[in-house]
């Protein structure tokens, strides 16, 4: 049985961010994690707050740059379908068409998909973790086959979202409002790396919400892709995947991001594959020094350790056929 709560039905930003202020207090947008979490007391809620009537937050538009705005209720599936996304951000298209089921998109939003919780099943489980307030990581040691190889330090989570990479690879930013005004953080630094803050999946500040995402314009030329390897046929989360964003001119790469997903607590940005590539032409031999240089640091635990040649094969097959 999920916890009593009080539940409002928000108008606008303005009233959302009133109601969000004192109670525990949480945002309900699509519910498809939401109500899970509540479900299975991974955490509780004094109060909710739907946002899902506030027209503000809906629709997916072109901006006077050239770049696009996405609202933050605007649903995996409006995201995986748009014709202006498909057509400039082909490898945000893709990301959106890996999350999960035909239901959880068309249910689900880009706002909860960069907002949801880890999937690790100790956090999701019983277990009183350090992510809960808990004073130890059961994944130390434990069942962490599906848990990170990068970036662990003291909670293991693997980020769990198929649309953050792509959009970090992009360049994008979140607009976001809260008790003290607006402010736009980009999708880079969104999420909360352990080392920082076990607790917290993301920096919103209480009471904050996000409100948009804003995609700058691709360059000329600019290449993107999402790739996703999974453990099944049907909707699973990443057990490593590769966002790129790359432009290649008279055959050299002069601009390149890379992404991964499944393998780290926040979506990892690879500067050291982006080094390798850069003002080269992706030919074998560079490529397969990148796939090299995409393991470089990691750190994996007893039982992941499969993700090593996983993520090389996979950084490897990507660049080939973005040639
Ligand atoms: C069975 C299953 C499989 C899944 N598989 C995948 C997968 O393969 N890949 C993937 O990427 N995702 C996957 N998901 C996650 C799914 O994509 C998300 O549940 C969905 O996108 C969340 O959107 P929502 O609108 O339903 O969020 P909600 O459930 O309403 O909210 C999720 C969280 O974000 C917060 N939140 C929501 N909107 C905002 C906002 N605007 N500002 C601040 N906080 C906000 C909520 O308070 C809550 O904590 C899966 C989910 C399920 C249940
Ligand atoms: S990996 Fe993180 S969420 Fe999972 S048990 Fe450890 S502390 Fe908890």
């Amino acid at each position: 049985m999920p916890p009593n709560f009080r539940y409002v039905q928000a108008k606008s930003v303005k009233e959302a961010v009133k109601h969000l202020a004192g109670l525990e207090a949480r945002i309900h947008a699509g519910g498809t994690d939401l109500l899970g979490c509540l479900h299975d007391h991974v955490f509780g809620a004094e109060k909710i707050v739907s946002i899902s009537r506030i027209t503000a937050l809906q629709g997916i538009s072109q901006t006077a740059n050239g770049g696009v705005r996405i609202g933050a209720l605007s649903t995996v599936t409006e995201v995986e379908e748009s014709p202006l996304i498909k057509r400039l951000y082909p490898g945000l298209a893709q990301g959106a068409a890996e999350v999960a089921s035909p239901q959880l998109r068309n249910q689900g939003t880009l706002g909860g998909n960069l907002c949801q919780k880890p999937r690790c099943w100790y956090y999701r489980g019983e277990f009183h973790c350090l992510r809960k307030g808990g004073d130890q990581c059961y994944a130390m040691g434990g069942e962490n086959q599906f848990h990170c190889i990068f970036g662990g330090d003291t909670c293991y989570i693997v980020h769990p979202s198929d649309t953050a990479p792509p959009l970090v690879a992009l360049g994008a930013s979140v607009k976001t409002h809260g008790p003290h005004g607006s402010r736009t953080i980009p999708v880079e630094t969104f999420h909360m790396p352990p080392a920082r803050d076990p607790r917290r999946e993301t920096v919103l500040e209480p009471g904050e919400m996000v409100t948009e995402i804003l995609i700058p314009p691709p360059l000329p030329g600019l290449k993107s892709s999402y790739r996703k390897v999974r453990a099944r046929r049907a909707w699973d989360f990443a057990l490593a995947g590769v966002a790129l964003a790359i432009q290649v001119k008279d055959g050299i790469v002069r601009h390149a991001r890379v992404v991964f997903s499944g393998v780290a607590p926040v979506p990892w940005r690879s500067r050291e594959v982006e080094e390798v590539i850069l003002g080269k032409a992706l030919d074998r031999d560079t490529v397969l020094k990148a796939a090299e240089a995409a393991v470089k640091g990691a750190d994996p635990m007893e039982k992941n350790g499969y993700k090593i040649p996983l993520l090389k094969a996979v950084v490897e097959e990507e660049l080939a056929a973005s040639r």
